[in-house]
């Protein structure tokens, strides 16, 4: 067809999964899980583990009758970072336009290459072939349509993981859409279904069909565009860069309650140096910072505590001793003695380009080759290898447990596998 636009959703399958199995091949076919922090809940699932009536998000703890049967990893975000990174750069290759939409997910523009559908199973083969990564790729005129194909490119297998929804007749296309229910639309939370259904509608077809200044008036603009979209009408572009972000977070729960001045304070300087590593990375400054505590909300024998500190640079900065000492400051002026947090955070805000700034004679700060040097090590060893002083490792009690995380493969020296 002329001026067909073909847009692809190419979605790895069970993420994190699959990049565990990329170093152990032996769990191809075997039921495997990811855990959450601290090896709280499931957070990926192998298909062997879904046919098994696993649950997303089911705690780890109540699965124990399966504890022998499924292997489960600690979640291992330097490894499941780094092969993303791969999987989009692979998939550069075959567009120039690439939407990296989340860690697992990508919009591809493929309007214009003849060869659309080889090319989708191409990427799937290459992705296999190059990276042990299974992807699923839904093609289709809009992304929320795109998002819909790659669902059924995914749910059935006769598909062998790619669906084009520009190979339907309009028939095809209607009975599809009738049997979709609106709750597996893209973007259409649960309370916006129950709206819907109330009007009747509750089947994707019934969805493109209502009527479309009903639906923005009641509902709004962004619903009237989701429509226009199942329409075959693009209204959503592809986004190649996304804004700069308005603040820069990094909090964890802690593997047990810390009460302990020097271990909060350990992991406050944890936080802070790697939010001021991100900031750099991303070359923004920071005016404001963020320092909060959170007892456990589920101990209600416990006293409750969450407090927070925002506390002003002096002068914009990206220094990762500015940003550690002040947040330590912070710390020390909300930390009760008598009370045991369960967890920690840092929050830079305030975020603008470095290169908006001049730079002001009587700010102290260290110099950049020192920042460069503590970023670099960091960076090939792994974090905190180099660290502000509390961010040492004796008191670094407070980290969450990982029990059964697999090693950095791919970020770390003494981690890559020796082949014979
Ligand atoms: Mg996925």
């Amino acid at each position: 067809m002329e001026n067909q636009r073909d847009i692809a959703l190419v979605d790895c399958d069970n993420f994190f999964v699959s990049c565990e199995r990329i170093f152990r091949p032996d769990l191809n076919t075997r039921p495997v899980v990811v855990l959450s922090s601290n090896d709280g809940c499931v957070v990926s699932r192998s298909k062997e583990v879904k046919a098994m009536g696993v649950k997303m998000g089911e705690p780890w703890f109540k699965l124990q009758k399966y504890h022998s049967v499924i292997t489960a990893f600690s979640s291992n975000f330097k490894l499941y970072a780094d092969i993303s990174s791969r999987v989009k750069r692979l998939l550069a290759d075959f567009s120039p336009i690439q939407e990296s939409y989340s860690i697992d997910e990508s919009f591809l523009e493929l309007t214009g290459f003849r060869d659309v559908w080889d090319r989708a199973f191409t990427i799937r083969h290459e992705m296999l072939r190059q990276l042990s990564i299974p992807v699923c790729i839904g093609i289709a005129p809009t992304k929320t349509l795109a998002k819909l194909a790659n669902h059924i490119a995914k749910k059935h297998p006769r598909s062998r993981g790619v669906f084009s929804w520009n190979r339907l007749t309009e028939r095809q296309k209607q009975t599809l859409l009738t049997a979709i229910p609106i709750s597996e639309i893209w973007g259409i939370g649960k309370k916006m279904g129950r709206h819907l259904a109330r009007q009747q509608i509750t089947t994707a077809w019934q969805l493109k069909t209502a009527n479309l200044d009903m639906i923005r008036s009641r509902y709004g603009v962004i619903l009237a565009r989701l429509v226009s979209e199942l329409r075959e009408e693009p209204c959503l572009d592809l986004v190649e860069m996304r804004p700069p972000r308005q603040q820069i977070l990094s909090s964890r729960s802690f593997g047990h309650l810390v009460s302990r001045l020097d271990v909060l304070e350990n992991a406050v300087a944890y936080h802070a140096s790697h939010v001021s590593e991100t900031l750099r990375k991303e070359k923004s400054l920071a005016n404001l910072i963020q320092v909060f505590l959170q007892t456990d909300r589920f101990r209600d024998d416990l006293p409750q505590h969450a407090p927070q500190v925002w506390q002003s640079f002096p002068a914009p900065t990206d220094d990762t001793l500015t940003i550690t000492q002040t947040a330590i400051a912070g710390l020390r002026d909300i930390a009760c003695p008598l009370v045991a947090y369960k967890k920690a955070g840092v929050c830079l805000h305030g975020l603008m380009p470095a290169t908006d700034i001049t730079p002001d004679l009587f700010t102290q700060r260290s110099s950049p080759a020192l920042t460069a040097t503590l970023d670099a090590i960091n960076q090939r060893f792994g974090p905190n290898t180099l660290c502000v002083a509390s961010n040492n490792a004796q008191t670094r009690l407070w980290q969450p447990r990982k029990e059964k995380i697999s090693p950095e493969y791919t970020t770390r020296w003494s981690d890559f596998l020796i082949c014979y």
